[in-house]
């Protein structure tokens, strides 16, 4: 008999299996439909020996020393700062917007006051923040906002800007600085060995059987458990009874190029021209030395394995619906980005994780560090790692 049957072996997933094995001594089935663990945070050497992310780029990034620990139990690091161009009229700009980003678009000489006043003048008033187009216009006015924002937007969920919570957009902030790093989290790193090697770390316990190529109900009712932690899309879970969630999807196009740099960002994002949304090359995430060079195109699509919750309100309506039939049910719990319908992030779900687990195992969390820590002083960082953000070659 196993205490729990956990669907789903990605961040969520794989988190609980680890602490109820570990710290709780309870039997744990971990299951997933896809033939490897990880879920979407997936890596693995291609057929060229490049390490790649299968289902587009993963960087970590989190300000909660309590995940940034707790992972650190099972990987060493690669310190790495993300840095992102989006190609604009023609020239490869830093986005987030930045200084450089306005004065190399109208090629003028601002400074970083010069360009708050510049802001200013083009911002549009807004007295509510709404929608994911409120938060761009509010802040660096219409044009900005159709170059860089109001397309890539389109093209990712297929819809308008103004159709999605403000949250979306607010994800990509607005600096009047020079500061081109897509993340200013205090922990920015990449597992050292890959992620799926993190994973296997993590999981590598005797309390804890994995069953891959697996969707749970095909053996629900054949394996005894006491009770089950459901990471998969939640409507799914209750048989669409309240109609079918949206979630957002993406084709994946792997490509490998025999050079050692294909393109001069780690992302370039495509926000007007063409189906995809941004190109990756994963030898500047993963500082991976290798005559060739792998990169991925994401293709946003609206059918196909479920990658994004859409954050608008008739969405929220349904969840909420589906969220009301969760927390009725006893011996299932409900966890994770599809699960609990969040556009979270890695760090987000871990955390979600912990907190579940901590519940569960009826425990409180550690006390939490009275001052910041600062990188250098946390010795499961590598220090002689390539962290600049240019690949090896
Ligand atoms: P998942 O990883 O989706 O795991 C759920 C698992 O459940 C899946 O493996 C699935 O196969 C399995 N499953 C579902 N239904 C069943 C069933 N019926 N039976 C058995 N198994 C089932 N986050 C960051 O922090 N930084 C980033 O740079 C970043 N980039 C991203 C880029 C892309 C393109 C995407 C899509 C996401 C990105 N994320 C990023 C978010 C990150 O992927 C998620 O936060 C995280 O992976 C969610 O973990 P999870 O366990 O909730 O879900
Ligand atoms: N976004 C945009 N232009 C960009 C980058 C982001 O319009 O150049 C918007 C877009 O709606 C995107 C959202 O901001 O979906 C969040 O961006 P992020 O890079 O966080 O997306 P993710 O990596 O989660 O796909």
């Amino acid at each position: 008999m196993f205490d729990y049957l956990i669907v789903g072996a990605g961040f969520a997933g794989s988190v609980l299996a680890e602490r109820l094995a570990r710290g709780a001594d309870k039997k744990v089935l971990l299951i997933d439909v896809r033939n490897h663990i990880g879920g979407n945070a997936y890596d693995h050497y291609n057929a060229d020996g490049i390490l790649i992310h299968k289902y587009g780029p993963h960087i970590f990034h989190t300000n909660s020393r309590e995940v940034f620990d707790y992972l650190s139990q099972f990987t060493e690091w690669r310190p790495y700062q993300h840095r992102v161009r989006a190609s604009v009229d023609g020239q490869l700009l830093p986005i987030p917007i930045n200084l450089d980003t306005i004065n190399q678009l109208y090629g003028l000489n601002l400074t970083a006051f010069q360009v708050d006043e510049f802001l200013a003048s083009v911002a549009e008033h807004r007295d509510q923040i709404r929608t994911s187009e409120d938060v761009v216009v509010s802040k660096v006015g219409r044009e900005l906002y159709e170059k860089f924002f109001r397309g890539y937007t389109r093209k990712q969920w297929g819809l308008d800007p103004s159709e999605l919570d403000a949250a979306v957009t607010a994800r990509v902030p607005t600096r009047t600085n020079r500061d081109d790093r897509y993340f200013t989290d205090t922990y920015q790193a990449m597992p050292l060995l890959g992620y799926t090697h993190m994973f296997e770390r993590m999981l590598d316990h005797p309390n804890i059987k994995i069953m891959l190529n697996t969707d749970y109900r095909e053996i629900e009712g054949l394996i005894p458990y006491r009770e089950m932690i459901y990471t998969g899309p939640v409507d799914t879970f209750f048989d669409y009874s309240y109609g079918k969630l949206p979630y957002r999807s993406l084709e994946f196009k792997h490509e490998t190029h025999n050079v050692p740099v294909y393109q001069s960002a780690p992302v370039i994002n495509y926000p007007n021209d063409y189906a995809y949304t941004r190109i990756t090359e994963f030898k500047y995430l993963t500082g991976q030395e290798h005559a060739k060079t792998s990169v991925v195109y994401e293709f946003p699509r609206a059918e196909g394995d479920p990658y994004y919750p859409v954050p608008r309100p008739e969405n929220a309506e349904i969840y909420n619906k589906y969220k009301a039939l969760a927390d009725a049910m006893t011996g299932v719990h409900f966890v994770g980005r599809l699960a609990t319908y969040k556009y979270y992030n890695m760090d987000q779900v871990v955390a979600q994780a912990l907190t579940l687990y901590r519940k569960l195992a009826g425990t409180k969390p550690e006390k939490a560090p009275t001052a910041p820590v600062h990188k250098e002083t946390v010795p499961a960082l590598v220090s002689n790692a390539n962290g600049n953000g240019k690949p090896r070659k």
